[in-house]
């Protein structure tokens, strides 16, 4: 959406909400059990559902830790830690981001770099961090690959540089740590049972009340009214990355927002999305990205390395197969194949 319009709409968006976050506000009653609010913040729209009573307090509480995260991990904030470290290119940061870009240099180094928050350059080409979109040429990318490779992000204490000409973008993982970070504070005020939807990313705190576990649809990838069936779950991450999220067309070919920082061109590995559920929501976040990249064989490989992890993949050519210990229900009559692997 070009800037203008992004911003009519977020203005129009922001009213209409002040009246829904209010209206949520006083809903909190005993009898349903849950009260819930609905903000946009981060480029989309954020949802929480708290269960209990007396849920205000929590829900205001959460509601300001989005806004705090949206303000220090923004790239086009002049006052956010990544604004400084990618006009700086060396900053002293906050202990968070600090712990942030070191989970970041872990995955990255275990993904061989499918997951790489230096492809900045890259995005920032095509035109994703602004929404003026447009395909960049070969001379450019080459340029822009030459500034990409997380080994060069140097993290020592509470300093950290790039080098000159790079940059970091937090987009890959930080609505999953978000995730995670709402789901602590709300438990810190008392709310034992969850769910939080950042953009459909679902982060669940504890159990749902009176069943055996909360269950999240999963977005059919050509078809975005529908889905291609649902897991039960608790307690958990449910984050799903996929071309079909951010895109656009030129010359009858589609650009979409996950790129390979290999070779600077939108990653093409024969999926349509994937999803992953773990814990930890950061960690479900910086994977479903590296799994979009690196394709699905090499990401299954990932997944049997440990009990933690499952995954949902759904191919180009409309297979889907869940690899881990979830409990996955496809959508019966529906036009893709289905396989299982534990
Ligand atoms: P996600 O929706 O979590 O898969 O994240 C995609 C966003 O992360 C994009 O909009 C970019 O800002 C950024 N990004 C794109 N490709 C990568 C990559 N290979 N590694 C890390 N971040 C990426
Ligand atoms: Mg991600």
């Amino acid at each position: 959406m070009p800037q203008f319009f992004r911003k009519i709409f977020l203005a129009l968006f922001l009213a209409l909400t002040l009246s829904v976050y209010a209206a949520c506000q006083s809903s909190d009653n005993g009898e349903t059990g849950f009260d819930t609010v609905e903000i946009f913040a981060m480029d989309t729209v954020i949802s929480i559902k708290a269960y209990g009573t007396n849920t205000e307090k929590a829900l205001d509480a959460a509601v300001q830790e989005i806004y705090r995260l949206e303000k220090l991990f923004s790239v086009t904030e002049k006052d956010s830690e990544i604004y400084k470290l990618n006009s700086l290119k060396s900053i002293t940061a906050s202990d968070e981001v600090v712990n942030l870009f070191t989970l970041s240099q872990e995955i990255s180094a275990k993904t061989d770099g499918a997951f790489d928050i230096s492809v900045y350059p890259l995005v920032s080409l095509y035109g994703f961090t602004k929404g003026e979109y447009r395909v960049p040429e070969q001379s450019e990318l080459e340029a822009a690959l030459g500034c990409v490779g997380y080994e060069h992000i140097l993290i020592q204490g509470d300093k950290i540089e790039i080098p000159s000409g790079a940059g970091v973008d937090l987009g890959a993982i930080a609505k999953g740590y978000c995730g995670d970070r709402v789901a602590a504070v709300l438990e810190q005020n008392d709310v034992s049972s969850a769910v939080i939807s950042i953009g459909g990313n679902v982060r669940l705190l504890g159990q749902k009340p009176d069943a055996d576990g909360y269950s999240i649809a999963i977005r059919d990838p050509n078809d975005t009214q529908e889905y291609i069936g649902s897991v039960t779950v608790s307690d958990c991450s449910v984050v799903t990355s996929g071309s079909y999220q951010r895109y656009f067309e030129e010359n009858g070919r589609i650009y979409h927002h996950i790129i390979d920082p290999k070779t600077g061109l939108c990653a093409d590995s024969g999926l349509s999305s994937v999803t992953v559920i773990c814990k930890d929501g950061a960690t479900a976040d910086a994977l479903s990205t590296a799994f979009f990249v690196m394709g699905q064989e090499q990401a299954e490989q990932y997944c049997r390395q440990t009990d933690e992890i499952s995954a949902i993949f759904v191919s180009d050519n409309k297979e889907i197969s869940v690899i881990g210990e979830v409990d996955f229900t496809p959508v019966e009559s529906s036009e893709y194949t289905y396989s299982t692997a534990k």
